[in-house]
């Protein structure tokens, strides 16, 4: 096995593992993240190479490079192939020039509309496979604001061996988004309308980790975007983008919780040329605090008009931190127990350079993010959702030559009441949509308690075995 494939702790207390294992922990043991022990290494003509690939086969190469022998490449390719399989655009990530040297990378033609689908519908496959391999079963808990839910569904529902568990906020989330999750015909899918917010669900799913005779009884696991899985599978359409173009390029990626910008870091420490990545941000502006001010602090949630990067704090930010620490284990652990305390963390000026490299971050808000998009329908007819608009709305900040790539992560119908009040035109509902309309929904509605949690847990593993 190659440095690629095995994986370490950006905390430095975890045994090393295999991507097969990175897979189905998600979190490593010791709290870090993992990140692979060394990163691998593409040269400039493997790049250019890319040009005019299958978006698959792109993605066998960078995938099998940390997957070493944990999968058989057959298996691997298979299941990539299975992927994008659904997708409703050949290319899966395709480049949209909307002006000169300015493109929309548009990520979300997979099933739940919303680029989630890209790095879930592999990770799904791969997760069953390698828990049939392992054996025994698993129980995914997760907590949505919307669309990691329902690609989280689309993607395991119906999989051997895993039941899954999805609580979004009652009433918070839109009615596409709710439906699309309530609308599984898969008897592995459990749906709770949790009575209370997004945080009091992420706290719910949180105490039942901290559960850990349940949890491990259950075989608790956990898919969010800290999974490495995640990120890798992300990172292939930062080289299919730059091959087409055929030169480095400046990424500007909407950003919540830094797992599709750190995987265009991800994708540069492999040996891709990038000019600039442009992390854009919404009111929820911690990144852009703490790359402009060189403090990271949390502060209080503003619930906007593109919720799916209403966050605060950026859990794949502690990746970024230890590579730009020169990989410093040990500051990096210090660091994230002292910003667990404090809710804030100074960053020393070597790692603020060394990011400060890399990144650079703007945020905007909602009457930006509005006039946005009506300008860019002005200009172009085409119409973006409000996650991809705070990205373009970040472009006028540049001074950074070479193309400027916006990452589209949502179709504008999943959004579509923001987008009626950018242009006064609702977005044409794609009928896959439109149709969830007229299918059942099913879901059960449960009071913010974790007692409450877990015996509704319980008794939907007890009917299943
Ligand atoms: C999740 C999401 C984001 C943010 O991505 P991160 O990897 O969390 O930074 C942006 N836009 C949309 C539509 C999303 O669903």
């Amino acid at each position: 096995m190659t440095d690629a494939s095995h994986f370490i702790s950006t905390r430095g207390q975890a045994p090393r593992a295999n991507f097969a294992e990175v897979l189905l922990a998600g979190l490593a043991p010791d709290g870090g993240l993992y990140v692979p022990a060394a990163w691998p290494h593409l040269s400039e003509s493997q790049i250019s190479g890319f040009a005019g690939a299958r978006y698959q086969d792109v993605a066998f190469e960078i995938l099998s490079r940390f997957a070493g022998n944990a999968f058989a490449a057959a298996d691997l390719k298979s299941d990539i192939d299975a992927a994008y399989a659904g997708f409703s655009d050949r290319a899966i990530a395709p480049l949209r020039e909307i002006a000169k040297d300015e493109y929309l990378l548009e990520l979300f033609h997979g099933p739940t509309f919303a680029f989630k689908d890209i790095a879930l519908q592999i990770l799904g496959r791969l997760f069953a496979r390698a828990l049939q391999a392992r054996g025994g079963k698993a129980t995914i808990v997760a907590a949505t604001s919307g669309d990691t839910g329902s690609a989280a569904i689309a993607a395991l529902g119906g999989l051997p061996n895993i039941q899954v568990f999805v609580l979004h906020p009652r009433g918070r989330i839109s009615d596409v988004q709710r439906r699309q999750m309530t609308t599984s015909p898969h008897a592995n899918v459990h749906n709770i309308a949790l009575e209370g917010s997004f945080d009091d669900a992420q706290a719910l799913v949180k105490g039942l980790f901290a559960e850990t005779a349940f949890a491990s009884e259950i075989g608790l696991t956990a898919v969010n975007s800290i999974n490495f899985v995640r990120i890798a599978a992300q990172s292939v359409y930062y080289f299919t983008a730059t091959a087409a173009l055929g030169r480095a390029a400046n990424f500007i990626v909407p950003t919540g919780n830094f797992g599709d910008i750190f995987a265009g870091d991800a994708a540069g420490r492999m040996g891709l040329g990038i000019e600039r990545l442009v992390i854009a941000t919404n009111q929820n502006d911690i990144m852009a605090r703490a790359l402009n001010d060189g403090v990271y602090a949390e502060g209080s949630v503003h619930h906007t008009i593109s919720p799916s990067m209403d966050i605060q704090v950026a859990s794949n930010f502690e990746r970024a931190l230890f590579e730009a620490s020169n990989r410093d284990a040990g500051w990096t652990a210090a660091a994230m127990s002292d910003f667990a305390r404090m809710r804030k963390l100074v960053l020393p000026p070597l790692v603020l350079e060394n990011l400060r490299a890399r990144y650079s971050a703007f945020a905007s808000d909602d009457a930006q993010t509005l006039a946005t998009i009506k300008r860019i329908h002005d200009a172009t007819g085409q119409i973006i959702d409000p996650h991809t608009a705070v990205a373009a709305a970040a472009v006028a900040h540049l001074t950074t030559p070479g193309p400027k790539v916006i990452l589209s992560t949502a179709h504008p119908a999943k959004f579509s009441d923001a987008v009626a009040r950018a242009i006064s035109l609702a977005p044409p509902m794609p009928p896959p949509l439109a149709a969830l309309d007229k299918l059942p929904e099913k879901l059960d509605i449960l009071p913010n308690s974790l007692p409450l949690l877990r015996q509704f847990i319980s008794s939907r593993l007890a009917a299943w075995t």
